[in-house]
């Protein structure tokens, strides 16, 4: 018997996640030097991570020969300090995409269905299918995310709706009172997987606590991946009602964040300063590569995260030609968006050489 055979039926049907080239690959395959490439396909930090989350997690790596608390106290507790929500309303872990993973083990199997937006961000069918559950695919309306259709699309077998908003890699973003709304409308056998890795970046954002003290079932997912700049440490948080966290948790193994991790999570929570620079900049790189796309002509999608998408013609096409001048973007293909790249916002002398070279790029080869 082959080993496919014998494996588990979900695994085998895993579509492939491509994740953005790392820089010294990049090099390595183009014979550049990497002191010259600039990464913008992963939407990280482009200014680096959280002073004060490094300062944490160099003194955590010192006692790195300890287990950490697996019951991750300090963070729990920061969590609730800032969100007013109890301890038992957050569950800890390896970025939110374990979240994500841990919420499948908790409700998926065989028959049931989860409903979500094509071209979604690619998880949400990873775990869809490795549990054996059933994706359903609603359409996109243009490049906006109709919540309507998500409720339309649900039956008396879906347990999950997932959603993300800023949404990845579309950038769609739903107001808080469509998602309030779409909270509310939901039938008593299905859970709102709200997906806000982008949240912090928005100036309206919505508010589940509301919802979730009202007894409406929704769980949110947060980062330290994007606006904290901690995407290589793997720490991420859902909340939700304290008895949608309990049966989530039995699904967590006990030290699935690293100690240095969580000390770098709690300190990034009080670090301000570096929020609110990294917001500032974001939103003045959002202005200045949606003027540049206007300027050369190209449609894009109104993101309010820190990345945009954009039409370009031949995504993967314009991706190699700018993989050579040394950018890494992401082309989106694989969601199903071949004519469209998405692009991280830089620091303003990346969004200006990504903006040169996009030209240079699209006047060697039009449309
Ligand atoms: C980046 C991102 C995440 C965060 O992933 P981590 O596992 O926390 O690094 C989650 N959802 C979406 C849509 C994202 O783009």
């Amino acid at each position: 018997m082959t080993y496919a055979e014998l494996a588990n039926k979900g695994i085998l049907t895993q579509p492939v996640y491509e994740p953005g080239k790392p820089i010294d690959q990049v090099a390595r395959e183009l014979g550049l030097d990497p002191a010259g490439i600039v990464k913008l396909a992963s939407n990280e930090n482009p200014f680096g991570p959280s002073p004060l989350g490094v300062a944490a997690g160099e003194k955590a790596l010192r006692e790195a020969q300890l287990y950490p608390d697996g019951g991750y106290f300090t963070l729990r507790k920061k969590l609730s300090e800032k969100t007013g929500l109890e301890m038992n309303q957050f569950i800890i872990g390896a970025g939110s995409n374990e979240i994500i993973e841990l919420i499948g083990h908790a409700f998926l199997a065989p028959g049931i269905e989860c409903v979500m937006h094509k071209s979604a961000f690619i998880v949400y069918k990873l775990v869809t299918l490795m549990f054996g559950a059933t994706p359903v695919e609603v359409p996109l309306d243009g490049m906006r995310q109709d919540l309507r259709q998500l409720v339309a699309a649900i039956t008396p077998r879906t347990r999950l709706v997932f959603l993300a908003s800023p949404a990845n890699p579309v950038g769609a973003t739903n107001t808080a009172v469509e998602i309030e709304v779409l909270v509310q409308t939901l039938p008593p056998h299905v859970i709102l997987v709200m997906d806000e890795a982008y949240l912090e970046f928005l100036d309206n954002p919505p508010d589940l606590r509301p919802l979730i003290a009202e007894g409406r079932k929704v769980i949110g997912l947060r980062t330290f991946s994007k606006i904290y700049g901690l995407a290589s440490l793997r720490v991420g948080y859902g909340y939700a009602a304290a008895e949608l966290i309990a049966v989530v948790q039995r699904a967590r193994q006990p030290f699935n964040v690293s100690g240095v991790a969580v000390a770098a999570a709690v300190a990034a929570l009080d670090d301000g300063e570096f929020v609110a620079k990294v917001r500032k900049e974001n939103k003045a790189g959002l202005a200045q590569l949606g003027e540049g796309f206007m300027t050369l002509g190209l449609e894009f999608v109104p993101g309010r995260g820190n990345f945009l998408l954009v039409k370009v013609g031949d995504g993967v096409a314009v991706f190699d030609a700018l993989q050579r001048r040394g950018l890494i973007t992401r082309p989106v293909k694989p969601y199903g968006l071949p004519a469209w790249l998405r692009i991280t916002v830089g620091t303003w002398a990346q969004n200006d050489r990504l903006l040169a070279s996009l030209a240079d790029v699209l006047q060697a080869r039009p449309g």
